[in-house]
């Protein structure tokens, strides 16, 4: 059986289990993450499985990029925050958790202080107005 049949990520690719998504393109896919470290804490994901930046196409991690780009764009239009900490993690010793590659944005507020995670699952009914909010300034 292939590396992606029990990857979670690519259930969510796949469209095995749900996500709330913020962006779609080929090569590419945003949601919100299930465990916020701050309130609009997104996902940016490959489509095709590839465990690590080690491993990653070329063609997907340039599309990964730019997908980050725009969404970390369209978070500071609908959130405002005083800024965006874009995280990465490369194998379980580096923090992580589920091997497909990712990129986390995450808004930042002054004077926050968080992890690198959240530690508890977040009400689905916040996670979708949040993401409503940064879909509407993709749009704009
Ligand atoms: P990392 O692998 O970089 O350490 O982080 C994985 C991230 O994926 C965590 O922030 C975690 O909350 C998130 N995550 C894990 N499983 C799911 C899931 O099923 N749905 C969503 N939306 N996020 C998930
Ligand atoms: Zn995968």
């Amino acid at each position: 059986m292939s590396a992606s049949a029990h990857c979670i990520f690519c259930k969510i690719v796949r469209g095995e289990i749900p996500a709330i998504k913020v962006y779609e393109d080929d090569l590419t896919l945003a949601f919100m993450d299930i465990q916020p470290a701050s309130p609009g804490h997104t996902l940016v994901i490959s489509k095709a499985h590839a465990p690590t930046l080690l491993d990653i196409a070329e063609v997907d991690l340039l599309a990964v990029t730019v997908t980050t780009q725009r969404i970390a764009g369209a978070v500071q239009q609908a959130l405002v925050p005083d800024g965006i900490r874009i995280n990465q993690f490369n194998g379980t010793a580096a923090g992580q958790t589920v091997l497909h590659y990712h990129v986390h944005i995450i808004p930042m507020w002054e004077g926050q202080k968080i992890g690198a995670h959240g530690r508890a699952p977040a009400d689905p009914d916040a996670l979708k107005a949040l993401a409503a909010r940064i879909r509407d300034a993709l749009q704009a």
